[in-house]
């Protein structure tokens, strides 16, 4: 069957605008599933020769958890449900503590994970890619999803994890 793209990273990083490119005009489907999850998004996803679902984890809420908690459930379900993680930071932000929470937990899952720093909207603005490869995650991949800049790159490289 179809393998499948979880998008995980803190609220406000992208995610969602990113989801929507990668899905395009199809139509997400929302479900509902009381008690851990309010609403969870998911799409259909193709490049190249690949078809694959995608699912974008900030729809998950969990309960009143804080941040970080909220960031590890819905990384944790990302590891459990998908075959390859599309880890999405913000590149004017920086990096935060849930970042390194999150990608912790990416990195001993060993699940492929692909790292996209967002907002990166000019080439001026590139150099703020450079501090997450102390993520350990491997090379980020600069992209801005209000633009559209450079995710046919992300996605060349989350096909090439299938
Ligand atoms: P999510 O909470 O991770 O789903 O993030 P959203 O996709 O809702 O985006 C949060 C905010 O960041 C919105 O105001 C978006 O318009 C903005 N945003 C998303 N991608 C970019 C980008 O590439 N560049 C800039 N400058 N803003 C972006
Ligand atoms: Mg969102």
């Amino acid at each position: 069957s179809k393998p499948t793209v979880a998008i995980v990273g803190r609220p406000n990083v992208g995610k969602s605008t990113i989801f929507n490119r990668i899905v395009g005009g199809r139509t997400a489907i929302v479900e509902d599933r009381p008690g851990v999850t309010r609403d969870r998004l998911y799409g259909h996803g193709e490049w190249l020769n690949h078809e694959f679902h995608v699912i974008d984890t900030g729809g998950i809420e969990i309960s009143d958890e804080p941040l970080l908690g909220q960031m590890r459930a819905q990384a944790e379900i990302a590891v459990d449900e998908s075959d390859v993680i599309l880890f999405i930071v913000d590149g004017r932000t920086g990096m935060t503590d849930a970042d390194e929470a999150v990608a912790q937990i990416l990195r001993r899952s060993k699940k492929p994970v692909v790292l996209g720093v967002n907002k990166l909207d000019n080439y001026a603005q590139r150099d703020q890619m450079y501090e997450f490869y102390a993520l350990g995650l491997g090379d980020p991949q600069g992209i801005s999803g209000a633009h559209g800049l450079g995710i046919g790159d992300l996605l060349d490289k989350v096909v090439g994890k299938f």
